[in-house]
């Protein structure tokens, strides 16, 4: 029996004879509801409408204006109406061929004998499509009800089908920084922002005749005609979650392409409003955002670079530029090391800074790639310095936040190192402090047996990352890089400098060295030099330079340090 299933079933009875109706009524109704159709449109129609719960369709072969060869055809032409089981209801028994190549999956014959034998069909039908309660729970979200990105997709596209309307927008809803809501509230409160804003997003669909979903984790789709003012739904979504969502961290963002094109497909579509939501990333001030024609072209850019960038290893367009690192606690500042800072000699494009690329393929996790060749290559070219001027400049590489993911990334730069003939302690590794915030536990794990392996750890854009002061006395770590953005604005005595004084305090009670970025000017390095700051990075010593003139710097470096030594000689003499 279906009745396994503690539901009241729905079965759609297609039938224009009201006298088939009333008896096929009476032999399904003590278990099932039933609905009507009367006629082919109608049908598509009704099906159309209840396709989320219609068990199994009884079909009259004979209607008015459209038969129901056309409404199997129909329904078969489409992913999800072709899961809903068809039993077939007709006098012609020559039909019977066409009717299961259309799909159907049983046959009545007309005029209605054994009413039983019928009823058993019926059942059987339907519980031949057991896997359908399956198909089911994949359609909606658990959480929210909404649609799964998937079906989403096919019910937009469905609907473009039979309204044919144009001028629809594609919208895209998502929380800055949601998994703060789960990591600082726990997941209760994140569910509940969920199912709140799917809620509205539910009711926003139904108002303006359109289609909700879940595209993932926090992000929700909207498919609906234009002309919605677009700042007030924002509004409107946002409302009773101002305790959560008025901050500069946590808010609601909203990407929207407007009148699509109606040739692309449907997902290419939210893909340009993804585009537009995360152009506004990182940008509180500004929450909403239309696709438009300066996204088009950054869009095909990146594209471009996307499917460079293998070629670009190969043919090594990718160069490495050194910058100096000076350590400043001496009677004289001296060459401490070098961060690696790569740069993409693109030979359409010229020369491309990683502003450029480095975000974009942090995106889709091509970054790693190119950060495994960066840190090859500076292996490669700190051995070479080793041997070449028996110097040894630790260099420091970027580690993306994207790379702490990668499957044994300890492993993997070890192996680095080793096949490049140098110790761990001559390759330092940049994290940036934001990745500390972001994935905590993963990544002191990561950093813990990097360390082990004898890697030196900087914190990088230490100041921007919003982690604790509690935070960070359990980080381990080596360095700590205090972010330009700190260094940029500080005069003696001015807030930015007593941030600046505070943070080399912490890094003093962590037993852990300083290093100052982007650092411009003399005041500068006076101001930083008297804080108590290590070592220090910037124009002021010099700029990211290509290999060969860092090179110079290292001659340069061990005439001072040769003198140096004559000149102690030359004293005891
Ligand atoms: P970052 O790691 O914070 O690197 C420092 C950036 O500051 C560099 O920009 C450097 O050229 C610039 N800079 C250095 N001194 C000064 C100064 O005195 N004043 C000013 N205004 N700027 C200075 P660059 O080379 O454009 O790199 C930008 C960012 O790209 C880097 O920021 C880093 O996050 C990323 N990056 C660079 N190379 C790599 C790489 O190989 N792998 C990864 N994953 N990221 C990289
Ligand atoms: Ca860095
Ligand atoms: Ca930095």
């Amino acid at each position: 029996m279906v009745g396994q299933l503690n539901v009241r079933r729905t079965i759609l009875i297609v039938e224009d004879e009201p006298i088939n109706r009333k008896m096929l009524d009476n032999i399904v109704k003590d278990s099932y509801d039933v609905i009507y159709a009367d006629d082919g449109v109608r049908t598509i129609d009704t099906i159309r409408e209840n396709s989320d719960i219609i068990s199994l369709v009884l079909l009259d072969l004979m209607m008015p204006d459209m038969d129901g060869y056309e409404v199997l055809e129909f329904m078969q032409n489409d992913k999800i109406l072709r899961q809903i089981p068809v039993i077939v209801c007709t006098s012609e028994i020559d039909s019977e061929v066409r009717c299961f190549k259309l799909g159907a999956v049983d046959f009545i014959s007309k005029p209605f004998s054994h009413p039983m034998v019928i009823r058993a069909r019926i059942d059987r039908a339907i519980e031949l499509r057991e896997g359908r309660g399956l198909i089911q729970s994949t359609q909606n979200d658990a959480l929210t009800g909404l649609l799964t990105h998937d079906f989403f997709m096919e019910y937009s596209h469905f609907r473009d089908l039979h309204y044919q309307n144009s001028g629809m927008d594609a919208l895209i809803f998502n929380v800055n920084r949601f998994h703060l809501i789960n990591e600082l509230q726990g997941r209760r409160a994140g569910d509940d922002v969920l199912i709140k804003i799917a809620d509205s997003v539910k009711q926003i669909a139904k108002q303006k005749g359109g289609i909700a979903g879940r595209g993932g984790a926090d992000e929700f789709l909207l498919y609906i005609p234009g002309g919605s003012d677009y700042d007030q739904m924002l509004k409107d979504i946002g409302e009773g979650l101002e305790y959560i969502l008025n901050n500069s961290r946590v808010y609601l963002r909203m990407g929207i392409y407007r009148n699509v094109n109606m040739d692309i497909p449907v997902e290419q579509r939210f893909d340009k409003a993804r585009v537009a939501c995360n152009s506004i990333r990182g940008n509180y001030n500004i929450q909403l955002a239309f696709y438009d024609e300066e996204m088009h072209d950054k869009e095909a850019l990146n594209e471009r670079l996307i499917n460079d960038m293998e070629n670009g290893i190969k043919d090594g367009q990718f160069v490495i530029f050194y910058q100096p690192k000076y350590s400043i606690r001496g009677d004289r500042d001296s060459l401490y090391g070098a961060e690696a800072l790569v740069r993409w000699e693109h030979p359409e494009l010229g020369l491309l800074r990683p502003d450029k690329f480095v975000p974009l393929f942090e995106d889709n996790g091509l970054i790693h790639k190119l950060d495994h060749y960066v840190w090859d290559e500076v292996s490669k070219q700190v051995g070479e310095w080793m041997v070449k001027y028996d110097f040894k400049v630790p260099v420091s590489v970027n580690v993306s936040r994207v790379d702490i993911g990668a499957p044994n990334l300890e492993e993997e730069i070890f192996t680095t190192v080793q096949n490049n003939w140098i110790s761990p302690g001559m390759l330092n590794l940049e994290i940036t402090e934001s990745a500390y915030t972001e994935n905590s536990d993963q990544i002191i794990r990561v950093v813990n047996g990097l360390r082990d392996r004898g890697f030196a750890i900087e914190m990088d854009d230490f100041g921007t990352g919003y982690s604790s002061l509690n935070m960070i006395t359990s980080l381990p770590i080596d360095i700590l890089k205090l972010d330009m953005q700190f260094v940029k604005n500080i005069h003696d005595g001015n807030k930015d400098m007593k941030m600046v004084e505070l943070m080399i305090d912490i890094a003093r009670s962590l037993k852990v060295k300083v290093v100052a970025e982007g650092v411009e000017t003399k005041e500068q390095y006076d101001l930083l030099k008297n804080a108590g700051c290590d070592i220090i990075q910037g124009f002021y010593f010099s700029m990211p330079c290509p290999a060969s003139e860092f090179e110079k710097l290292i001659e340069k470096e061990n005439e001072e340090l040769e003198a140096e030594v004559n000149a102690a000689i030359g004293g005891i003499n």
